[in-house]
């Protein structure tokens, strides 16, 4: 079975951390992956961010070592040829804060979580900058020049995902909703295929059924870099 699409078809991609897997970079759920030395909320929430940033540095350094080994495997190069196929009819929206989709040449990618590879002021409005260092103690915190801290462009627990309002747009137009690699249990995106269902096929790639496993038409089981190279037929 595969996911026909036809020159009308707009389609929604939702990766999540299942994706960037065989990329080696762990899901958040894997017991042994590199969240194990921290406790989430003491590192990803404004609230840790004021209790301890250089705690939240580390974390994110080292996430930013990990993550800058990492290549793209066969699954993000057959989502940036699909892109190249149906241009602004593929709306691409990852959860995830790595750049592996950059990496294989997929052009509009929205990070509705951040981007690990970039920082922001903690205080001031200056726009978001690429930023590839690590910042571990004992090295002080990294400062802008209004005096803020620069702060890792995470969206973090409490906070509000990025894009939105263009999300909530792309749900309403797609025909086709792709999830692969999460898990169904994080929200907001637990919640889009259920917004787009009635209208749009619905479909899920990964090992595991996900915990929002109803709301979808059919499940392709199997790992990203196995199941994407084959899933789609254009017309
Ligand atoms: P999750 O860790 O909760 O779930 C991962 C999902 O991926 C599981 O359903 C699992 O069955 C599936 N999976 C495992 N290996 C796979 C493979 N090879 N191919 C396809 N699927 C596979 O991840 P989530 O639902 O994306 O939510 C976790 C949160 O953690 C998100 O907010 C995300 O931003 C963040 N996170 C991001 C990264 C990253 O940027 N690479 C990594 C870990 C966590």
């Amino acid at each position: 079975m595969q996911v026909s699409l036809g020159d009308k078809d707009r389609v929604f991609i939702l990766t999540g951390a299942g994706i960037s897997a065989e990329s080696g970079i762990p899901t958040f759920r894997d017991a042994g992956g590199l969240w194990r030395n921290y406790r989430i909320e003491e590192v990803a929430s404004p609230v840790a961010w004021r209790r301890d940033p250089r705690l939240v540095w580390n974390f994110y350094s080292m996430r930013r070592r990990v993550a800058a080994e990492a290549k793209p495997h066969a699954g993000h190069v057959a989502l940036a040829e699909l892109e190249r196929q149906l241009g602004d009819r593929l709306f691409l929206c990852t959860q995830n804060v790595d750049d592996l989709h950059e990496q294989a040449g997929s052009q509009r990618v929205v990070h509705m979580h951040g981007e690990l590879f970039k920082s922001r002021c903690d205080s001031c409005m200056k726009a978001p900058f690429d930023d590839r260092n690590v910042y571990e103690l004992p090295n002080a915190l990294p400062r802008c020049g209004c005096g803020g801290k620069i702060r890792p462009h995470i969206c973090w627990f409490g906070e509000i995902p990025f894009a939105m309002d263009r999300i909530a747009l792309e749900l309403e137009q797609c025909t086709v909703f792709v999830a692969v690699g999460t898990s169904g249990v994080v929200q907001p995106a637990a919640s889009f295929v259920a917004a787009c269902r009635e209208r749009a096929r619905t479909f899920y790639a990964g090992p595991e059924p996900p915990a929002n496993e109803a709301a979808f038409d059919q499940w392709f089981p199997g790992k990203a870099a196995e199941v994407l190279p084959s899933l789609f037929v254009v017309a």
